[in-house]
């Protein structure tokens, strides 16, 4: 933790702009809200019947249908747009954030995103792209819950020449929210996810859309006995349709790299079936195994217990529901 989050309570800014309110910026304005981390939280959503949600749930102090709008007098801006839209939105927020203000996203890849959003910031900003890796299969302000980033990592990519005093504030500012915090390059970082998030939905997606594309009667025994394994991949297929397009078409290098990786080995898998190889099948889930107790030693397990989503906010600060992280 760094110095600076140590034992801290004071707001750390005047206002934080949230381009973008769904699962993921409307955690971030409970998170925000129930820490005190800002005087003032304006969203920006494009669409009225957002809009109108956001106001009943109450977690922005002003709400806009415009982001330049929205970003006026903030000394954070937070980009929680898919990052496809990170464009068209930079292109209206850019010209009326201050100098002096830092900006960052939440987006799923990262050299996208400096491509994107960089170009339409004005001098004197500070941009400092960030991905926090917690989220639910749910989407939608009405998904957020304050401790949504409890216990998770959040990856921060500054580029070359950030000062170190701006990274620091924003590191404190996502331990304040919950996260541990580490740094890396952005190209590293579209890699690392590519394997560890972006492959797994696909193959969900891809597997959901073979079982669905088998007959109507074993469709229904898919669906009936779907507690086999194939639950889970149900569940990261339900995701968001419209981030995940965007995610595969702004890190396809990387993915189509890990995806020829992951080819290969299955033909590897699929040949040990053939010739009747149980050594080297039981060899690889010994391997997985010892993965995934790792993954439990790290507390990055989540559960499956099929009630989590029942739970509501963990905090009870915001309606959201708890379920294993999308990412
Ligand atoms: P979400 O719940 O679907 O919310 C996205 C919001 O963006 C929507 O409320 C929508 O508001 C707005 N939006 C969509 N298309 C837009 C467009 N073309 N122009 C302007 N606004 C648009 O998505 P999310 O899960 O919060 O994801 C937001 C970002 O977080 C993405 O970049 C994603 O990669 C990243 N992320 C997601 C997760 C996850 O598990 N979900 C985890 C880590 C990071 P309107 O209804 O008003 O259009």
């Amino acid at each position: 933790m760094s110095a600076a989050t140590a034992g801290s309570t004071a707001p750390m800014f005047e206002k934080v702009a949230l381009l973008g309110a769904g699962l993921i910026g409307s955690s971030l304005a409970w998170a925000i809200r129930s820490r005190g981390l800002a005087k003032h939280v304006s969203a920006y959503s494009r669409r009225a019947e957002t809009r109108a949600v956001i106001e009943q749930l109450g977690f922005a102090d002003s709400l806009h249908a415009d982001a330049g709008d929205a970003v006026q007098g903030a000394d954070l801006v937070i980009f929680c747009v898919p990052v496809g839209a990170n464009a068209a939105v930079a292109a209206e927020a850019g010209p009326h954030i201050a100098a002096g203000a830092i900006v960052t996203d939440v987006g799923s890849v990262k050299q996208a995103v400096v491509r994107d959003i960089g170009p339409c910031l004005p001098e004197g900003v500070e941009f400092i792209p960030g991905h926090p890796i917690a989220g639910t299969e749910h989407s939608g302000p009405g998904a957020g819950f304050a401790d949504l980033f409890e216990q998770r990592w959040c990856i921060l990519t500054p580029v070359p020449g950030t000062p170190e005093a701006v990274v620091d504030k924003l590191q404190s500012f996502w331990e304040r929210c919950g996260s541990m915090v580490t740094i890396m390059d952005a190209g590293h970082h579209d890699k690392v996810l590519a394997i560890t998030s972006h492959l797994p939905h696909l193959i969900a997606y891809t597997i959901v859309g073979t079982a669905v594309d088998l007959e109507e009667s074993t469709r229904a025994e898919v669906v009936k006995f779907s507690a086999g394994g194939f639950r889970d991949f149900t569940r990261i297929a339900g995701s968001d349709p419209v981030m995940w397009r965007d995610v595969f078409l702004n890190n396809r290098e990387s993915v189509l790299e890990m995806l020829q990786r992951f080819s290969e080995d299955l033909t590897a898998l699929q040949r040990a079936i053939r010739w009747g190889e149980g050594e080297t099948l039981e060899g690889l889930f010994r391997r997985t195994r010892e993965i995934r107790r790792g993954v439990i030693e790290a507390h990055q397990a989540g559960s499956f217990d099929a009630r989590e989503p029942e739970r509501s906010g963990l905090s009870g600060s915001g309606p959201g529901k708890a379920s294993p992280g999308e990412d």
